[in-house]
């Protein structure tokens, strides 16, 4: 660790100062530690094990913070951040531990983090503990976006004890008493914005450059620490990664609930899987969190919001630049907004199929996107019905069959006249297509390439975490298996529904941030 590290931890119960991240030990689940369900990709290519190593008791007792690896020095993060826009000071690492940096054969790095595994100086009035429900959701989530191609940190393995913390799922006065789990994630990095904003809140210009300093170093090669601009390409480099991620969960109808700067990965990742949800009935207004009374995390807002954050990092930043340097930081951040609203266009051509923007593109999409709102239409199954349909369906009148959720959409007033000018556009593009024939083909390859036909839909989720909580874990291992293939259709994944319309009680579902 070539960062300030605290090992008198014992003194620190609030505020404390310089220092990067506080040493500790987890406290490990004690009783009845049993394995829930793994990654076996996350083990095997990210942390060279053999899946084998799932079966022994020792595996459960690791992710339980009982047998830490080899060379471990477990610490706790320190940061702050801005919840719901508003700055709340020093928030860390509560309940996890960074146990160390891994060096896989590929030459990876990757820090290994158990959560749930007891208190730490950042605690606060919490109890150090996570919940099986959520972290079942943080599980699967975290998987289910690597498969899709949203960029994320990792989950290994969820072990549950019968060790029972106290939660009130709705704050609505009526705690109950769950079963305390503990999360192996994994991560190159598990910086936030907010690792930045405590140092440059709390006046730690000195730690604030170090740290930045060792982030280039670490994550950012091509930023060189002689350059005096370098902060300034730091910035941009993590503003842009983020907005590229933000592009991504649009596409997906992503919606991460908690959008607050403690939660904004320095590398572009999604971290910190909470409230989330992916929409099922297209509605931009869709809010994951019912915690989120004003619904400032809703999907349609995430661009916006994002940008607000970026502008949180750059304010964080100012201290290390000079006064032309904070003018031209100036600069870069009126130019995100353009960026990000261009690159969520990339992204919806693409799910439609179409390479490069034409003019009268964005109508295209943002008529699409208006009736699906008008009509109802599930947002996952709508593109991916869209990929599946036949040249010769592509008119009106046709019969859409077995596509639930077009059919749906197609009770628009505007669906006919919408699906001609869809038509002739694929039209104009084909033309530069050898073959019509052969475009039509590698088109809707590339359709079915980026529509996937399943998502961890939180009905999905939520019934596996019913299963689970009576120690049933099948459900959630046959949704993991499931989601390592979200582009394929699966016949039993179809018997289930996974991709028909969703269960009427699905859209009254409310997920909080009780964790
Ligand atoms: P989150 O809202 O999950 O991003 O967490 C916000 C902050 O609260 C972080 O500093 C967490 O570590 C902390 N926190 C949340 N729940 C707990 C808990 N049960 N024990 C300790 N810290 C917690
Ligand atoms: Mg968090
Ligand atoms: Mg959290």
């Amino acid at each position: 660790i070539l960062l300030p590290i605290d090992e008198n931890h014992d003194q620190i119960k609030s505020n404390i100062k310089n220092v990067v991240f506080s040493e500790v030990t987890p406290r490990p689940l004690e009783r009845n530690v049993r394995l829930v369900c793994y990654s076996e990709d996350a083990l095997c290519s990210i942390l060279d094990m053999d899946p084998e190593i799932t079966t022994r008791d020792e595996f459960a007792e690791f992710i339980a913070g009982r047998k830490l690896p080899y060379g471990a020095l477990p610490v706790a993060h320190r940061y702050g951040g801005h919840q719901y826009g508003l700055w709340v000071g020093q928030l860390g690492d509560g309940r996890a531990h960074i146990l160390g940096e891994y060096v896989n054969r590929h030459g990876e790095r990757w820090q290994i983090q158990l959560k749930g595994s007891g208190q730490t100086p950042y605690a606060r009035v919490h109890d150090g503990r996570a919940v099986l429900r959520s972290m079942i959701r943080a599980m699967i989530a975290a998987e289910a976006c690597h498969f899709l191609g949203i960029p994320t940190t990792r989950a290994a393995g969820l072990v549950v004890s019968e060790e029972t913390v106290v939660r009130d799922i709705y704050y609505t006065g009526n705690p109950r008493r769950e079963r305390a789990a503990v999360l192996l994630r994994l991560s190159p990095s598990w910086f936030r914005f907010g690792s930045l904003e405590i140092l440059s809140r709390t006046g730690e210009v000195a730690v604030l450059k170090q740290l930045s300093d060792f982030i280039i170093k670490e994550y950012f090669p091509d930023i060189h620490l002689t350059d005096e601009n370098r902060f300034i390409r730091l910035f941009s480099e993590i503003a842009h990664r983020t907005l590229d991620l933000v592009a991504k969960w649009q596409g997906f109808g992503f919606t991460h609930g908690l959008l607050n700067t403690d939660n904004m990965s320095i590398l572009g990742l999604t971290l910190d899987y909470g409230p989330f949800g992916f929409v099922d009935s297209y509605d931009g207004g869709f809010v994951a969190n019912c915690s989120d009374g004003e619904g400032r995390y809703a999907l349609a807002k995430q661009p916006d919001v994002v940008v607000w954050n970026i502008g949180q990092l750059a304010n964080a930043l100012k201290p290390l630049l000079t006064s032309s340097q904070q003018v031209h930081m100036s600069h870069i951040l009126k130019t995100l907004d353009t960026y990000c609203k261009n690159k969520i266009l990339e992204t919806f051509l693409m799910k439609i199929g179409l390479k490069e923007e034409r003019w009268g593109d964005e109508q295209l999409v943002e008529k699409l996107l208006d009736m699906m709102q008008q009509t109802g239409a599930d947002f996952t199954c709508t593109f991916r019905q869209l990929a599946e349909l036949e040249p010769s369906e592509m008119v009106s009148e046709v019969k859409l069959g077995e596509k639930w959720s077009l059919k749906r959409l197609s009770s628009h007033s505007s669906w006919g006249c919408w699906l001609d000018q869809y038509r002739e556009r694929l039209d104009k593009e084909a033309v530069d297509a050898s073959s019509a024939g052969l475009f039509e083909d590698e088109r809707r390859c590339r359709m079915l390439s980026v529509n996937p036909v399943y998502v961890p839909r939180n009905w999905l989720l939520q019934e596996a975490i019913v299963d689970a909580e009576r120690d049933d874990y099948q459900k959630v291992r046959f949704l993991l298996e499931v989601l390592r293939h979200p582009y394929e259709v699966q016949p039993e994944a179809e018997k289930r529904g996974f991709s028909s319309q969703p269960p009427q009680w699905a859209y009254a579902l409310k997920i909080s941030c009780s964790t």
